[in-house]
């Protein structure tokens, strides 16, 4: 990634909050000059665009002032982390367009240093063994407005502690019988000052450290040393942190070590999506959605798999910016992007979605024309391509209307319009079935207009895309809607859950839908513009001649004109 693909600020007035911090420890030398941030995803879910705000707030700021980011996975709890969680999020932060070079790091190859620090503490009289259950641990803590109560077991002496901590290492002790903590301030106003846990027993299989270890580090203590131990200057996390600011400083300065600064920005949240993980989980298990990569997740993989390109979701990410206020953008604007980008870069192709036959009478039987289409006239380099037009037709069943209203400008019976590239052509004939479904339209057209232009000047008001029916290849085609019928999901009736808010259409499956023959040779992922419908992406179910595409949007533009009205 080159520093300019990412650069939204052209002068030092229009850094945002954390840049400026940045900016200045650079300026006052507070790091050396250095400047190291990390990305530290969980692997206990697929990332989602929540994540690509981070990933492109860390990677971004590190290649804007030539410092370093890390990848770093936070694998601390077994429970919840896998190896194909690992997987994806090393490609989906690649595939945005980020390069960690040789800094790709685990939590758990920390656990012996941590371990060691841990002894420290116990040595130095800040932490003990606890024999409080988990139950109790919480009933001793107090609440906001009451103090906590300090455990028995809080004044045991540093030999019994290092003692028992070795046994609990060891294995002898089960889940949940004993914890390691802190010794802070049991009556502390932030709760998180208050004794809290470092380690507890967790008899689990580990995906990277297998059965090595019994004791699992929390987070609170094991993220701050995580950056340490990489000579992290910035630890960049989001909002709910801040209350563990206090401690996160405690653990570092009790131990002397290195000590970053954590900085918090407020998380992504989107309208008519979730986004945390456990929600996204059960949207996959209970099969709302075909899996994590469901082009209506908002996943990173959901995303490109519906046809979103990684400059889009980086523009995304410039364009909402950074701040310290939790709010909820509109999907709209993350629409608008993909949109702004695809025009751009997509070639344009014809396809019908739902088709009307359609015969032109005085047309040469057999004689096939191989008319010239631009392929993309926001891009001059990209030429065009030829484009067989013939005798029977496919066109869309919406773009005729055999008693139409007074602003529909498309085909009517007697009425004339022009196919693109093509020709102009006059419906003169409605033919139906039995039950009085219009099943084709004779039509005629006039080889005068060829290219579509009358000689003589008359003018249409229409011009429709169209496939040649002998040529056409059949595919599927899916339309989506928001996953949600909400723009909060999380609003629900009493003893519901998000779950009772989801849009049973936001997936529509087209059969039979017709498109031109150069996306013969179409692969997965690629990106089109369907004339007059929308963009649409090469889906992964498309093999062995088969052709499945996804719509990505359609080319309404609700967000500009949601700008241009205020
Ligand atoms: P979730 O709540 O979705 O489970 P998380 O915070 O538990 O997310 P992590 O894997 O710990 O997930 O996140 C890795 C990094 O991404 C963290 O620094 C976190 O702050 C950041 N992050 C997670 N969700 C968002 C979001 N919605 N917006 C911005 N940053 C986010
Ligand atoms: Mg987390």
């Amino acid at each position: 990634m080159t520093e300019q693909n990412n650069t939204t600020n052209t002068g030092p007035e229009r850094l945002d909050f954390i840049r400026q911090i940045v900016a200045e420890d650079c300026k006052t030398g507070k790091w050396g000059g250095r400047v190291h941030t990390r990305f530290p995803p969980e692997p206990n879910g697929y990332l989602h665009i929540g994540h690509a705000k981070s990933i492109c707030l860390n990677f971004g700021i590190a290649a804007e002032f030539g410092g370093k980011c890390n990848l770093r996975f936070d694998d601390t709890n077994p429970c919840k982390e896998e190896q194909e969680y690992v997987d994806s999020i090393i490609y989906d932060v690649h595939w945005l367009g980020w390069d960690w070079q040789d800094r790709l790091y685990f939590g758990s190859d920390y656990f012996e240093q941590m371990y060691q620090w841990a002894v420290e503490l116990i040595k130095k009289g800040k932490a003990f063994v606890c024999d409080l259950t988990p139950e109790q641990i919480r009933e001793y803590r107090g609440t906001l407005t009451e103090p906590g109560r300090e455990s028995p077991w809080r004044n045991r002496s540093s030999e019994e502690n290092l003692d028992l901590f070795a046994r609990m290492r060891a294995g002898e002790f089960p889940d949940g019988s004993r914890t390691l903590r802190a010794k802070i301030d049991m009556s502390h106003p932030n709760i998180n000052m208050r004794d809290p846990v470092m380690y507890r027993i967790l008899h689990a299989t580990h995906h990277r450290t297998g059965d090595t270890w019994c004791i699992y580090p929390m987070y609170d203590w094991a993220h701050g040393l995580e950056d340490s131990i990489e000579g992290i200057t910035h630890s960049i996390c989001t909002l709910e942190f801040e209350n563990h600011r206090p401690l996160y400083d405690w653990f570092l300065d009790e131990l002397g070590i290195h000590h970053p600064q954590q900085i918090e920005f407020a998380r992504l949240n989107l309208t008519y999506t979730v986004m945390s993980k456990r929600k996204l989980l059960r949207l996959v298990r209970e099969k709302f959605v075909r899996g994590w990569d469901d082009p209506r997740m908002p996943t990173i993989s959901g995303l490109r798999r519906r046809g979103f390109s990684p400059e889009s979701i980086r523009n995304f990410c410039k364009v909402i910016g950074v701040n310290k206020f939790n709010s909820t953008v509109d999907y709209a604007l993350l629409e608008h992007c993909v949109r702004d980008d695809l025009n751009r870069t997509s070639p344009r192709v014809m396809a019908v979605l739902r088709p009307l036959k359609v015969v032109l009478t005085n047309y040469p039987e057999g004689q096939v024309e191989w008319t010239e289409a631009v392929n993309n006239p926001e891009d001059p380099a990209a030429g065009t391509r030829k484009v067989p037009f013939s005798k029977v037709l496919y066109i869309e069943q919406d773009d005729f209307m055999e008693t139409p209203p007074k602003k529909f400008f498309r085909l009517a019976p007697g009425r004339e319009v022009r196919l693109r590239y093509a020709y102009f052509i006059r419906c003169e004939q409605v033919i139906k079935d039995a039950e009085g479904n219009i099943v084709e339209l004779h039509c005629t057209y006039d080889p005068a207009t060829r290219g579509g232009n009358a000689p003589d000047g008359r003018k249409v008001k229409a011009t429709l895309h169209w496939v040649a029916a002998e040529h056409a290849l059949d595919a599927e085609v899916r339309l989506y809607e928001h996953l949600f019928t909400k723009e909060d999901p999380d609003q629900t009736e009493e003893g519901q859950d998000f779950s009772a808010n989801i849009n049973p259409d936001s997936l529509q499956v087209l059969t039979g839908c017709k498109v031109e023959p150069s996306l013969k040779t179409t692969r997965p992922l690629d990106r089109w513009q369907f004339e007059r419908l929308g963009y649409f992406c090469t889906d992964s179910d498309s093999r062995d001649g088969r052709l499945v595409f996804n719509r990505t949007v359609t080319l309404k533009d609700t967000w500009a004109k949601i700008q241009k009205n205020q």
